[in-house]
């Protein structure tokens, strides 16, 4: 019986009382943060989108390591942003030194390769020859930007395996992607300020006209707020 009689005045606290106000700061707080975010990463996307006709922008990194049983372990992912597409990249690859190929003899790595490296490159078209033919061959799978690919084979020679993936995602679906909660924020704001003008409860839309701070609907404190508290 008591705990049925606690619920519900907990429940008012929390929606209705000092305490809801609060969370409903701190929510708003959040989300304007992420919208902030959000419009900044679809920003960025754009710039890199109009970019990517003119520009070929490239971020890897590579870990490389030297296994039990003498095997050479590279493992690679890179971002590739090139004509309006965003190419991620993950490779790894096993070279066994025990077992010299015509390609790699019995090379391991230098002590400068093992660990983790990255690299920032960016190339003007037109792009040299052989980085040309790597990413019109990958751009060329896609459909309307999209695809997908696996692989695993030899790496140059037997009997090192390598594995390959490839993933490309065009440009306008991550600028539509991180700009939706932005234009969520946008059009909650204008509401916002929609409802504040005609003296509504911007949460719920009860008419405040008549009540002092609080709205007795929603609990929510907003009608003698000025606009910009939004
Ligand atoms: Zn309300």
């Amino acid at each position: 019986m008591g705990s049925r009689t606690r619920m519900p005045v907990l429940c008012t606290l929390m929606c209705h009382g000092r305490l809801g106000r609060a969370k409903q700061k701190m929510f708003r707080f959040i989300r304007k943060i992420l919208s902030i975010l959000s419009f900044l990463l679809a920003f960025s996307f754009t710039l890199l989108w109009i970019r990517s006709y003119w520009y070929l922008d490239e971020i890897s990194c590579n870990y490389q390591k030297l296994a039990p049983q003498n095997h050479h372990l590279i493992n690679v992912c890179s971002f590739t942003s090139t004509t309006g597409t965003l190419i991620i990249h993950v490779a790894n690859i096993d070279i066994d030194l025990k077992r010299p190929d015509p390609v790699h003899g019995t090379l391991g790595p230098d002590s400068d390769e093992l660990g983790l490296h990255s690299e920032i490159k960016s190339s003007r078209f037109p792009l040299p020859l052989n980085q040309a033919e790597i990413y019109s061959d990958v751009l060329a799978r896609g459909v309307a930007g999209f695809s997908f690919k696996h692989e695993s084979s030899f790496f140059f020679a037997e009997p090192h395996l390598a594995r390959w993936t490839w993933i490309t995602i065009p440009h306008w679906l991550l600028t539509f992607l991180f700009s939706i909660p932005a234009l969520f924020h946008l059009r909650a704001r204008i509401r916002r300020r929609s409802s504040l003008r005609r003296g509504l409860c911007p949460t719920c839309g009860y008419d405040l006209r008549e009540s002092k701070s609080t709205c007795p609907e929603c609990g929510a404190a907003a009608v003698q707020s000025p606009p910009s508290a939004g």
